[in-house]
């Protein structure tokens, strides 16, 4: 696993190009076995212990300190999906014809038709199927009552399509893809898929590349312990720490942002009964899963 002066380095090279992408993401993943985790570096254990305070940054309170990360990290795959979007997006503003015939073929090879029964005669996609009475179908719209409904070809939709991309006939998800996920879809759907495709294909080098820039910065500030505070077990376990902010008042302590201010900054009286909240909290927690009521 790399170090935290490691990955600043390789970041800056893959940022200049002086290493590719294939290098960057083998020399960050080669020892990335499951259950290797950074805490278990000596790298990590002595940067943590510079950064750890010597007091509770919400109670100043001395027993008991973690180092908590008030916000967490994505991974790769995350980053490499938004990384995607966005390009797809680009990619659909200045490509937003798809070539008939392509698309044709492609829905055909690709997905599985499930044609929707209509109304032979006003053509409404959600007639009534009935168990006991024939005929078998009798249409919500016209009351037309009838045995065989129609159905449209795919050549028929994707022609109505190309006609208007919002058409009642072509928003069901009738489409069923083959891959392994067997995704329901409209030609709607399909079509941005396959435009997402050919941006990522288009692009796959420099998706790639920024999404694992996003990666390893990610990395790089959880490391850092930049965005961390140090709190003492009680007010780790009574507070949701990912939802604290520094008092804006004192500038000193953390506070959850449905506050006004920290424990510190508040009158006397008040001050009193915060603490002894967060002493009472793990109490409570105690005495709920006593009661099964946890
Ligand atoms: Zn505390
Ligand atoms: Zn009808
Ligand atoms: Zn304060």
């Amino acid at each position: 696993m790399l170090t935290y002066n490691e990955l600043i380095e390789l970041k800056k090279k893959l940022a200049n190009e002086e290493v590719t992408l294939e290098y960057a993401k083998e020399s960050c993943w080669k020892d990335f076995q499951e259950g290797a985790r950074a805490w278990h570096t000596n790298d990590w254990k002595k940067r943590r212990s510079e950064v750890l305070k010597d007091k509770c940054e919400i109670c100043d309170s001395k027993e008991t300190l973690t180092l908590q990360h008030l916000s967490h990290t994505l991974k790769y795959n995350d980053y490499e999906r938004e990384v995607t979007k966005r390009y797809t997006e680009t990619f659909i503003g200045s490509n937003s014809i798809v070539d008939k015939f392509e698309f044709s073929e492609h829905v055909i090879k690709d997905y599985d038709y499930v044609p929707i029964p209509l109304c032979p005669n006003c053509e409404d996609n959600r007639p009534n199927k009935r168990v006991r009475k024939l005929p078998q179908y009798l249409c919500a719209v016209c009351r037309h009552e009838f045995d065989k409904p129609v159905y449209k070809s795919v050549e028929e939709l994707i022609a109505i399509f190309y006609e208007n991309e919002d058409a009642i006939e072509v928003r069901d998800k009738c489409f069923i893809s083959k891959d392994k996920w067997k995704n329901k879809l409209n030609l709607s759907n399909i079509k941005y898929w396959f435009q997402r495709n050919m941006a990522k294909t288009k692009d796959n080098e420099t998706i790639g590349k920024e999404a694992f820039l996003l990666y390893l910065d990610d990395n790089i500030k959880y490391l850092s312990f930049s965005d961390t505070i140090t709190a003492c077990k009680k007010c780790a376990f009574s507070y949701d720490i990912k939802n604290m902010e520094l008092c804006p008042k004192c500038k000193e302590h953390y506070k959850g942002i449905q506050y006004a201010t920290c424990i510190q900054c508040l009158p006397e009286d008040r001050r009193k009964a915060a603490l002894e909240t967060i002493e009472f909290g793990k109490e409570m927690h105690a005495i709920h899963k006593k009661l099964g009521i946890d």
